[in-house]
């Protein structure tokens, strides 16, 4: 089991976390007014200030677990996973302890109908927990643990009325964690399967936005950001540059070489563009062996100086490819939005054409439009 699977086990189990305290936070809610209804009946057999503590210590722990619930996290690795499961049926466990108390707090001996009420809360207890929390493994044996052997206090008093209200809790609890046990498998495989389609979303979303090549964006994706930098230039008023950029008679170096050489001179210069690019430039791939630089905040004279830096770059020295040496230059075309344009395409228009300008001029610089 490597660590990548680790870590999405845990991963998992963090959202089954996640999922048992989002079952749970009705407590909140129903605790107290289960309480009440307790409380009531209760007050049947015993006088008010002995049922008010159970009570408010129910509605106390409701709010405590509430409290200790806040800030679990989406997803985290395994010491998360260890911290919050332990705080988790630290917080809960105190609430189902409560409710367990009433088999020995409230019992009072030789009148069935009370022992009857009070099994069927201490049932209902374990039902419900085990049925609607697809528990986690450890917060689950902690709830169960406490209040699983509440349920045994009628074979205390002996008789076939009490081993028959044991039995009956015994099979409604064995059936509960059937459902229980169902929802958790069910649950389990939904988590998967929403974590397989966002490892999904992530790769074609990447998929679709990067140049496979060079690992640059692609044209398309490019497009998108050019837009977003084009408006907000417009709306504020701020310089937007742009310079593109196509090496000089690659053809050649495909036909001398073979097409596996140009690629790799090609994820080359990809390299060059981002070395020269700042982090909130954006480089991209327009295809073939053509590149685009998007500089927002950039007149022209400053994207001139990156372009030639760039040009520079590339034409100095040979590029080294396997025991190849491949002398290259690059000709670039660069322009900046002005005020006439109404669009982006009108900055494209000028900057493709002083790249032609500078293919034309014998190629190995940089033209400005
Ligand atoms: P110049 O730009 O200086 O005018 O000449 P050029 O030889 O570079 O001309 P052109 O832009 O027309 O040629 C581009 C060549 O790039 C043609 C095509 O076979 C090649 N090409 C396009 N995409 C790829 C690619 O992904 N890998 C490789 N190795 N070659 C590619
Ligand atoms: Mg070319
Ligand atoms: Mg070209």
């Amino acid at each position: 089991m490597n660590h990548g699977h680790d870590t999405h086990e845990s991963a998992i189990r963090m959202a089954q976390l996640g999922l048992y305290v989002d079952y749970h936070r009705h407590d909140l809610y129903t605790g107290p007014a289960f309480g009440v209804f307790a409380a009531l009946v209760l007050l049947t057999w015993h006088p008010w200030w002995v049922v008010l503590p159970w009570f408010l210590a129910t509605v106390a722990a409701a709010f405590f677990a509430d409290h200790r619930y806040r800030g679990l996290p989406a997803d985290g690795d395994g010491t998360l996973e260890r911290y919050w499961s332990r705080r988790i049926a630290l917080a809960h466990a105190p609430h189902m302890l409560i409710w367990a108390s009433l088999v020995l707090w409230a019992w009072v001996p030789g009148d069935p109908l009370n022992h009857l009420f009070i099994i069927l809360i201490s049932a209902g207890g374990v039902a419900a927990t085990a049925a609607m929390s697809s528990p986690h493994r450890f917060v689950f044996g902690v709830d169960m643990l406490l209040i699983v052997p509440a349920l045994a206090r009628p074979l205390v008093e002996g008789g076939t009325l009490y081993y028959g209200i044991a039995g009956l809790a015994a099979i409604f609890c064995v059936l509960m964690f059937g459902v229980g046990r169902q929802v958790h498998v069910n649950v389990n495989a939904m988590l998967r399967l929403r974590r397989d389609k966002d490892e999904l979303i992530a790769e074609l979303e990447h998929l679709a936005t990067t140049d496979p090549l060079t690992g640059v964006l692609n044209r398309r994706r490019f497009w998108e950001l050019a837009q977003e930098e084009f408006s907000r230039a417009r709306r504020y008023q701020r310089a937007l540059s742009l310079l593109v950029l196509d090496i000089d008679h690659f053809k050649n170096i495909n036909d001398t070489h073979g097409h596996p050489v140009g690629d790799q001179v090609i994820r080359t210069v990809a390299e060059f563009c981002i070395d020269t690019a700042r982090s909130t430039d954006v480089v991209a791939r327009l295809g073939g062996e053509e590149f685009a630089i998007l500089l927002p905040e950039t007149p022209l004279a400053n994207a001139e100086t990156v372009a030639e830096r760039l040009r520079q770059m590339i034409g100095s020295s040979p590029i080294g490819v396997g025991d190849l040496l491949i002398p290259l230059t690059a000709s670039i075309g660069v322009a900046e939005l002005d005020a006439e344009d109404a669009d982006f395409d009108a900055l494209v228009l000028r900057t493709d054409r002083a790249l032609y300008e500078a293919k034309g001029a014998g190629r190995d610089r940089v033209a400005t439009g």
